[in-house]
């Protein structure tokens, strides 16, 4: 859709509504278990087996028939001759008859015939022989056949994030590799004359790009793949190029700076020419002009430049997108109500993000702005676990209101108290 730049002006929930109609999740791919880790399961996987698939001994001792036991005790213990071993890893030799006993390890299968394990600490093992120093009951100490999953059984649900529990039972169940939602690839360009790589000295005027850095551990911890590359200057042709050769081997493109309305703001000068992009304002602070659309059938996003309208807009716009597109079903950060430990003042037409630090116990929060509302302040997002959202027609929220919380990372997380 063609809009006027100038006069689009949209909601926080228009603009996601947008995005999140536009994006699709990725097409299913089968990945081999440890690629497939973090990675959103596509179908249900069932089991083709019963698991356990043979009867095992749960402990290490001997295996017995449970009536041979019969009043054994520590004054009176059953003596039975032991007849062999039961090999873990391969198929007993032996079989157990009445009177006998086969040592046998934990994990190996049962020897036909016996239907208990005597632990070796109610055992007293000499020469040939096994006394049995307790009665033990049918089934004791074996584990049975299909006791964690029958055939035909679900071992993973479609849906479920794959975490280390689920590789596991994916491999007990025999599945080398699974089909999920890949991780989307993800490139990151920052843009501006003004930007130098961390660390390098700078010229008077110049300061270190922070926009792809605070992109790329997002884009990471939310299970994507960054790829960083890097800084060009407001240069179009120079962008151009950047986009093309970093759009050849990503899903998603995103730039930071640029986007505004200033003599040197190439990216949306260039927009236009990419693909069916918008560009639009949106009715929120920080973080108002941005663009999104598709170019070459995949979607970019052109963020502003400051470094928390690029934090806030890519919690707000791109993380949703991106768990969409990676088949997540919950695509929304955990919220709580919090009460406000400050004033946080602002535009009151426009809906507000407010950095802030919540602390308390459930029920009970409480939510302290961590600085100023200036959009250039980055350290006040590192000293945050949360946004407090103060809607639009809001003039001042007051030290007191209860308000809504997003929170952007585990609140122990902060100060060491991991
Ligand atoms: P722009 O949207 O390009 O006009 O940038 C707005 C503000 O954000 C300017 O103060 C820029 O210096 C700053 N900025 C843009 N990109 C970055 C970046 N990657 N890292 C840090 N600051 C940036
Ligand atoms: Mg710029």
């Amino acid at each position: 859709m063609e809009m006027d730049a100038a006069r689009a002006l949209l909601s926080v929930e228009e603009a996601q509504r947008r995005i999140l109609a536009t994006v699709k999740p990725l097409p299913v791919v089968e990945l081999p278990l440890q690629e497939a880790f973090g990675c959103v399961l596509a179908s249900d996987v069932t089991a083709r087996y019963d698991i356990p698939t043979f009867p095992s001994s749960s402990m290490d001792g001997y295996a017995v028939r449970s009536v041979d036991l019969k009043g054994a005790t520590g004054q009176q213990p059953v003596t039975l001759r032991k007849i062999g071993d039961a090999p873990i890893g391969h198929p007993p030799a032996e079989s157990v008859g009445p009177g006998t006993a086969i040592w046998i390890a934990t994990g190996a299968p049962v020897p036909d015939g016996a239907d208990c394990i005597a632990p070796i600490e109610d055992c007293i093992e000499h020469g040939d022989l096994v006394s049995v120093l307790r009665e033990f009951g049918q089934g004791s100490f074996v584990r049975p056949v299909g006791q964690d999953l029958r055939t035909g059984d679900i071992v993973v649900a479609a849906g479920r994030r794959l975490a280390g529990a689920e590789l596991g039972v994916l491999s007990s169940a025999g599945y080398p590799a699974v089909p999920v939602h890949p991780r989307v690839r993800v490139a990151v360009l920052s843009t501006g004359d003004e930007l130098i790589e961390p660390g390098a000295t700078a010229a008077y005027g110049q300061i270190a790009d922070v926009n792809s850095y605070t992109l790329w551990g997002n884009l990471a911890e939310a299970g994507a793949v960054p790829i960083r590359l890097g800084i060009v200057d407001d240069n179009e042709e120079r962008l151009r190029a950047a986009i093309a050769e970093g759009l050849a081997n990503a899903d998603v493109f995103i730039t930071s700076g640029g986007v505004s309305v200033g003599q040197r703001d190439v990216v949306k000068r260039i927009l236009n020419d990419l693909g069916t992009i918008e560009r639009y304002k949106v009715s929120m602070q920080p973080g108002a002009p941005q663009a999104f659309g598709m170019v070459e059938g995949k979607p970019f996003f052109g963020l502003p430049g400051n470094p928390v309208s690029v934090f806030v807009s890519y919690e707000l716009f791109i993380r949703p997108a991106l768990l969409h597109m990676m088949g997540h079903a919950s695509i929304t950060r955990p919220e709580l109500t919090a009460v406000l430990e400050e004033d946080v003042a602002g535009p009151p037409d426009k809906a507000r993000y407010s950095r802030v630090r919540v602390t308390g116990s459930d029920g009970a929060w409480r939510a302290r702005p961590t600085g100023p509302p200036a959009s250039h302040l980055l350290a006040t997002v590192s000293r945050a676990n949360g946004l407090a959202v103060i809607p639009p027609g809001t003039v001042v929220a007051r030290a007191g209101d209860q308000v809504r919380v997003l929170l952007f990372r585990d609140r122990r997380l902060l100060d060491g108290e991991a």
